[in-house]
């Protein structure tokens, strides 16, 4: 039945597949039978196969079993789903958080509940497929701005005569590694009369020394700043969550679908992201560990005059002219032990091989990435 599509896609070179492991992820990771060096993941700080313990899941399973059973506003919810939300909070430094199933969902059912008919929603150009489809879902009229740029976004806001206005930008670009200048948006958002949205998917447990980037930009109060950051990144579990105002968060409840229509988190699952979250407040160098490494390949990586983009951080772009290129890079790196995916269109424009820096990374295994991208600039392919 959709033969000929699947055609039109394997001849543009942007057949997909899924990837199965046989083994947990890490540091190292299987791929087709043979171990490599990990940087593809978005567990930044390796906790999502090295964080809580069999015995500490034993014991929540034990207590709640493994299954919600419903929606957290019949009877899913437990006090695990309390407990992490009120470490959330605290974690964030704002009134309230309010936990959501994934960051998908969270993107698309936040963002139409804050977006009503009447109001327009301003939208960074390279913002994720999940904020796009929440603006899509929203009945709200949706102005696309120049990536990162706090002038065009004035200049869009102030010609537009919608009552209520949204602006929604993430906080590291999640194909890019730059940071949103949060701040800046944030000042805007408030001589404009606007809510800013923070999706902080990357940039919680990264930056700010894990707070993310409101603590990063030193902004004082966030709660008139609406944050979603997930459980599956940084706090290597699953799961998402939103932190802001009291009165945001019983809006919320009150108001998006995909939190009163589907099934609460196994609790399992937020012990987790429980445990995570008490690493990183509990140890700073755990973060600073991370940036450790992320600055060794940013060093390295200017050094053999790779072109990495806007990228300031844990993601890294190797920018490259064709899907081609960005496939054989990808390849080389294989043969030399590293695995690093290619990204192609649609997911972004410039195809690229995505490098995502973990805390676990040895100094052994970026010198490894480091040498391998030497032999392929010498090899000149
Ligand atoms: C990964 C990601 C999401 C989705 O989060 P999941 O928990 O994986 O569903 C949302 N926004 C951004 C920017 C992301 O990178």
């Amino acid at each position: 039945m959709f033969s000929d599509d699947l055609n039109m896609i394997r001849q543009k070179g942007l057949h997909r597949q899924i990837i199965d492991r046989a083994a947990p992820q890490g540091r190292l990771i299987e791929i087709g039978g043979c171990m490599l060096v990990n940087f593809s993941s978005n567990d930044y700080l390796g906790f999502a196969s090295g964080g809580v313990s069999g015995a500490e899941i034993r014991e929540i399973l034990d207590e709640f079993g493994f299954g919600a059973g419903a929606s957290r506003l019949l009877s899913g919810g437990t006090l695990v789903h309390g407990q992490l939300e009120e470490a959330l909070a605290r974690f964030k430094g704002t009134e309230g958080a309010l936990l959501f199933n994934s960051g998908y969902v969270a993107n698309i059912g936040v963002i139409p509940a804050l977006a009503s008919d009447e109001c327009a929603i301003f939208s960074d150009e390279l913002n994720h497929a999940s904020i796009i489809d929440g603006c899509r879902l929203s009945r709200a009229r949706t102005v696309v701005y120049r990536h990162c740029d706090v002038d065009d976004l004035r200049a869009r806001i102030r010609s537009s005569d919608a009552v209520r206005k949204l602006v929604v930008s993430e906080s590291i670009f999640s194909m890019d590694g730059d940071i949103a200048p949060i701040a800046d948006l944030y000042r805007l958002c408030r001589a404009e009369n606007a809510l800013l949205y923070v999706d902080d998917a990357h940039g919680t447990g990264v930056l700010g020394g894990g707070r993310g980037a409101c603590a990063h930009f030193g902004i004082r109060d966030p709660n008139d700043i609406v944050q979603m950051g997930t459980l599956s990144k940084s706090l290597g579990s699953f799961g998402a969550f939103v932190a802001t105002a009291a009165e945001t968060v019983e809006y919320l409840v009150n108001t998006v679908r995909t939190l009163i229509f589907s099934t609460a988190l196994p609790p399992v699952l937020l012990a987790g992201a429980l445990h995570s979250i008490r690493r990183i407040e509990g140890d700073e160098k755990v973060i600073e560990g991370l940036w450790e490494r992320i600055r060794a390949v940013h060093r390295g990586l200017e050094a053999l005059g790779m072109d990495k983009g806007r990228s300031e951080t844990q993601i890294v772009p190797l920018l490259c002219e064709g899907v081609s290129e960005a496939m054989n890079l990808s390849e080389h790196l294989r043969r030399e032990g590293i695995y690093a995916p290619a990204i192609r269109p649609p997911s972004v424009q410039r195809p690229r091989v995505r490098l995502s820096i973990s805390a676990v990374h040895s100094e052994s295994d970026v010198q490894l990435l480091l040498d391998a991208l030497r032999r392929y600039r010498e090899r000149g392919s």
